[in-house]
């Protein structure tokens, strides 16, 4: 195998590590080590000619839209990203207010400006807001079984369907308004799919649900594109960093590697790229998507992780959640409304749909937010996940574009509304080096499995300590899927190596 030469080899002593991805973890952690002297010989990796991983903006319709990752959750002091933003004076002046901070959402998502039905009607706000109202309390009541060995069902979805059919049965309305209710419901439970990043609310472990912690702030969005947080960090390390489009095959750790320019020295982990260079280490810190790891399982790590760490792998959730961008020539929305919600009249909660995706995929679209707009340009932003999101991927733009322009057709009850002048969408399940969006608590898993993907290897008490270092959104136990989870999960893989070499370091952690 060749090994690579170049900037490391010119540089002084210290150990020598790899961050593996580009993403806002692992900008994180070389922007920390960059800082400290005993780390000049540090390079990040990253598979795409890119950095920012799903912190992707792109101009488009005259301005800026975010592929990936769209607000700073709970923007307030005890946020990194939003510190870091706030530095790096990339944030409104109201974001920034202290009046903003203290606004407590509990990871609520905001009322819908407008509700369409199915059938082309616009659905009463007070049986919105009366659903929305059951459906959060009904998901805050989720925290009472943290950490409960036996809770009464193990999924989030069972406990919400077992209290909302027990509700239901009190319903005193006519028929049509209880399936109205359900059908609000339902919407309600695609919003959250999209917020956890799965398919369906059954999926994800009731009893470890409230460990996720949600910070106070109103989520507030980046004017000039989230990208621009994760190109400061960038340009704040040395030119010659981060090797871009060099994806990492296989991490061959526990070894005892030599390289030609060095000959008397030995390094226990040798990172094998697709291309066939090869850079030896002494350590590695992996920040590449759970997605990516859960697929590669089998053959990126040499020799295999142990039992555990893979099955922490496998058990962890990862699914896909997308957004489907709308250009529109004339608004056909209030110039006040912010948020358009979808109900599908024949949904409910309490029943499973049975017709082929092809069929129903939109049905999981939750509605839209409406973008500010740029420069008289009027821009939707659809949210859709789930198994209906992997599928809209294998569509064509056409087919996409034709789909969404039937269902605005019919739920605004307008046959003729012109279809959007333009679409863009993003495709995370299909991205081969993310392999879907984010990660949850799964049924069979806990936050210990978090905690145990997040534990270096070789295990403590080994002699080559922290050879291979993991980091990324999945291996932050209580803000996994977020920025700043990603963030601080960086940070602390850093700090791990510097508290190695330094000791005496002052370290502002612990991260957790
Ligand atoms: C649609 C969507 C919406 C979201 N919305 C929000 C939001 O509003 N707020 C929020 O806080 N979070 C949001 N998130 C989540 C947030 O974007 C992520 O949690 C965070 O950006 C993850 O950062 P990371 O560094 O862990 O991983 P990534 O950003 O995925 O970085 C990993 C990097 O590793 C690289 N890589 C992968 N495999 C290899 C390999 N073999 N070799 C070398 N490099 C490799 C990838 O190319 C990538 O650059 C959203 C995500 C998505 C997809």
């Amino acid at each position: 195998m060749e090994s690579s030469g170049g900037r490391a080899e010119g540089l002084g002593r210290g150990p020598r590590v790899l961050v593996v991805g580009s993403g806002i973890a692992g900008l994180g952690a070389a922007q920390r080590l960059c800082r400290h002297p005993a780390f000049p010989q540090l390079r990040v990796l990253e598979a795409t000619a890119r950095a920012g991983g799903r912190i992707r903006s792109e101009r488009g319709f005259g301005g800026v839209v975010e592929l990936g990752a769209h607000w700073i959750h709970g923007p307030s002091q005890g946020n990194p990203v939003f510190q870091l933003a706030a530095k790096y004076q990339l944030l409104g002046e109201k974001d920034l207010s202290e009046e903003n901070q203290l606004i407590e959402t509990g990871g609520h998502v905001g009322l819908p400006s407008v509700s369409y039905a199915s059938s082309g009607v616009s659905v009463s706000h007070e049986l919105v807001v009366e659903m929305a109202s059951l459906f959060y309390s009904l998901i805050d009541q989720t925290r009472e079984f943290l950490h409960m060995a036996d809770a009464p069902v193990p999924s989030v979805g069972e406990y919400l369907k077992k209290e909302i059919s027990q509700r239901a049965a009190g319903w005193t309305e006519d028929e049509e308004t209880r399936k109205l209710k359900l059908a609000i419901l339902n919407s309600f439970f695609n919003v959250e799919c999209c917020v956890s990043g799965t398919h369906s609310m059954d999926l994800v472990a009731l009893a470890p649900f409230g460990e996720y912690t949600v910070l106070p702030g109103l989520d507030c969005t980046f004017p000039g594109g989230y990208q621009g947080l994760t190109n400061c960090i960038m340009a704040s390390l040395p030119e010659d960093v981060i090797v871009f489009n060099k994806p990492v095959k296989t991490i061959h750790w526990n070894g005892s590697f030599r390289e030609a320019l060095s000959p008397g020295e030995r390094f226990p982990v040798l990172v094998e790229c697709e291309d066939g260079t090869c850079f030896p280490a002494h350590h590695v810190i992996i920040t590449v998507p759970l997605g990516f790891l859960k697929e590669h399982l089998d053959t990126f790590f040499e020799p295999p992780l142990p039992p555990q760490k893979a099955e922490a792998i496998r058990k962890i959730g990862f699914g896909t959640s997308n957004k489907i961008f709308l250009e529109f020539e004339e608004p056909f929305w209030e110039p006040d409304c912010r948020h358009i919600q979808v109900v599908w009249e024949d949904t409910s909660p309490l029943e499973d749909i049975t017709s082929g995706l092809q069929h129903v995929w939109f049905k999981k679209l939750i509605g839209f937010l409406v973008l500010p707009s740029f420069a008289s340009v009027h821009v939707l932003c659809g949210f859709i996940a789930g198994l209906e999101s992997e599928f809209m991927e294998t569509l064509s733009d056409e087919e996409v574009l034709l789909s969404l322009t039937q269902v605005l057709r019919r739920v605004t009850g307008n046959a003729r509304l012109p279809a959007p002048r333009s679409m863009l969408r993003s495709c995370w399940y299909s991205a081969p080096y993310t392999r879907g969006s984010y990660s949850y608590v799964a049924v069979g898993s806990t936050g210990d499995d978090i905690d145990l993907l997040a534990q270096p290897l070789p295990e403590e008490g080994a002699k080559a300590q922290f050879q291979i270092l993991f980091a990324g959104e999945a291996t932050h136990r209580t803000f996994y899927s977020t920025t700043h989870g990603a963030l601080l999960s960086g940070w602390r893989e850093a700090d791990r190596l510097i508290a190695l070499q330094d000791p005496q370091a002052q370290l502002p952690g612990p991260w957790l």
